[in-house]
């Protein structure tokens, strides 16, 4: 028998620890046929069989981007983006061009406005935004999703000018005047605004109350699958083959598992549960485990439970051990009690769901251990493969906790201050400088047996994996005495590959390139090793293969 596709004179990295490296891969249907050297893997080329000469370049597995959200960045991918947009100025000359061009819009979105978009000291209030635009809605959204600045007529149309009491951990900002100073903090908060969009602000429902959207139209469904599949050719042309969306919801999974059965989804996607502090327990049985059982492809599936412990911490909602920096008296609000995650976490585990929670500050950080630690006693020690994500400050005192408790961290290289275009302020000011070593510590972690899964939490930051990497082995210490995080390029790829196929329980069939794995393939245009680390981003995907498919081929010059 031939094989489908073969690909030769490449420089390819299996991420397999028995055979590292070979020179040439051979496919056929959705498998990987054979790993090894030019001559004899080309001996199963037969006439039929497509030949790709890699000139070189690195092959990969197929890049698996362990936390994003798809529907969001699909959406984002035709909304405005303000990342690098500095000042007043530049802020609404984009604006006024984007509202130029976008007529019938019926609120004007952009987003990654950064928190310091207008100065290091200046907040936006609803005026600033006036003064660009006060007779169209209008809102922007900060890199991390978690605040959004609207103005005057989007406060008003959304009803929310008055302010309103939006529950523990999001907050309607409301400025001396007694009406909303423009400011909204977290999704209950962001909501009322976003449902105004052209998509009833239904990319935001998977991530912000879990819920499925209410009377949409078939019109409406068909257009949220259009948006969806751009984004998932995204994925693609980004040498992506897998992407845990950390969406949850039945709207978004009922969606891509109508793409799969109708044209296929180019890339595997796995999904959460999400759970909200207002959902009963009981949900988890009904709901999580139902959809576990209804979806379990190896294109699709939903084995996890996804929450929130806390915010952000330029939001002032992400919960730490001890006070802010700046503002003494307050730690934040964790969005569970102890109490209630812990049994959470146990339900979870005991039903054969993993959990990953979203956790920023050391407090809620440790919170989420102790809920993984209530579990462990309760369970006894499953192989659960709990995770958190983000994990911007850890306290000295949990670190070795991640290998005590099997616990991953999920991390994302481009989140830093002062990385991938991020500002330094108002970050550094609010931890203070005690808890600098501390913060994005991912060496530190791994160093004290953390598993680690690298992401961009797209659309949180800009997708491309290898932009991520090239941050990832760039990370410059805020300060000289700080300590240097950076993980080598092999742990580096590990953790875009090979641990998180592991982390979805999927190592004994991709993440790695051998024979019998499923066939998700990433040719690069140039040698990654030969490359240096602040060049890595100028290399792209020339062809991406999933599941034995071509689901990107790149006009790369070869
Ligand atoms: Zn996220």
């Amino acid at each position: 028998m031939s094989a489908e596709i073969v690909i030769h004179n490449a420089r390819i990295l299996t991420m397999d620890h028995e055979h590292p490296r070979a020179e040439a891969i051979a496919l056929t249907g959705n498998r990987i046929m054979a790993v090894g050297g030019n001559a004899e893997i080309l001996t199963l080329a037969g006439p039929m069989t497509r030949v790709v000469d890699a000139g070189g370049a690195t092959v990969l597995p197929g890049f698996n981007e362990a936390h994003m959200h798809i529907f969001g960045g699909s959406v984002a991918l035709g909304e405005l983006s303000l990342f690098g947009v500095k000042g007043f100025d530049a802020l609404s000359n984009a604006v006024k061009d984007y509202a130029a061009a976008n007529p019938d819009l019926p609120l004007l979105v952009a987003q990654t406005a950064d928190y310091t978009i207008l100065s290091d000291t200046e907040r936006v209030t609803r005026n600033h935004l006036d003064r660009i635009i006060a007779d169209r809605p209008f809102m922007m959204v900060a890199p991390d999703r978690h605040t959004a600045w609207a103005n005057t007529i989007a406060l008003e149309k959304a009803g929310i000018l008055q302010g309103r009491d939006v529950g523990v951990g999001n907050e309607i900002v409301m400025g001396e005047d007694g009406l909303a100073n423009g400011e909204l903090r977290e999704s209950n908060a962001i909501r009322p605004a976003a449902t105004m969009s052209v998509t009833g602000g239904r990319e935001g429902l998977g991530v912000g109350t879990g819920g499925d959207p209410e009377h949409v139209t078939s019109e409406e469904r068909a257009a949220d699958i259009e948006v969806l599949k751009k984004g998932l050719a995204y994925c693609a042309s980004l040498g992506i083959t897998s992407f845990q969306n950390m969406d949850g919801n039945l709207y978004q999974l009922e969606m891509l598992d109508e793409i799969e059965k109708t044209g296929g989804l180019p890339v595997r996607v796995r999904m959460p549960y999400h759970m909200k502090n207002f959902m009963p327990l009981s949900d988890l049985e009904e709901k999580a485990a139902a959809w576990k059982a209804r979806f379990d492809t190896d294109k699709l599936r939903c084995n996890f439970v996804k929450l929130f412990m806390d915010g952000v911490t330029e939001g002032e909602t992400a919960v730490f051990v001890d006070d802010y920096a700046h503002k003494p008296g307050w730690k934040g609000e964790p969005l569970f009690s102890g109490k209630a995650f812990n049994a959470v976490a146990t339900e979870a585990n005991r039903l054969g769901l993993p959990v990953a929670v979203h956790a920023i500050g050391d407090g809620a950080v440790r919170m989420v251990l102790d809920g993984y630690e209530a579990s462990i006693n309760a369970n006894g020690r499953k192989d659960m493969r709990n995770r958190i994500e983000h994990i911007e400050v850890v306290h000295p005192d949990d670190i070795p906790r991640f290998a005590e408790t099997g616990t991953i961290a999920s991390m994302q290289p481009t989140h830093p201050p002062g990385s991938a275009g991020l500002p330094l302020e108002p970050y550094l000011t609010y931890i203070g400088r005690e808890r600098w070593p501390y913060a994005f510590a991912w060496k530190t972690l791994v160093d004290a047996g953390a598993k680690i899964v690298f992401a961009t939490d797209w659309p949180v930051s800009p997708l491309p994996p290898l932009s991520c990497i090239c941050d990832a082995l760039t990370r410059k210490p805020w300060a000289d005495d700080m300590p240097d995080h950076r993980l080598s390029l092999h742990e580096t790829l590990a953790a875009y590959t090979r641990t998180s196929a592991w982390v979805e329980y999927m190592e004994d069939r991709k993440g790695v390139l051998k024979p019998g794995y499923l066939a998700d393939v990433v040719v690069l245009s140039g040698d990654i090793e030969a490359t240096s680390p602040d060049n890595i981003a100028s290399l792209s995907p020339v062809l991406t293969i999933c599941d034995g498919r071509v689901t990107f081929e790149g006009g790369g010059g070869r």
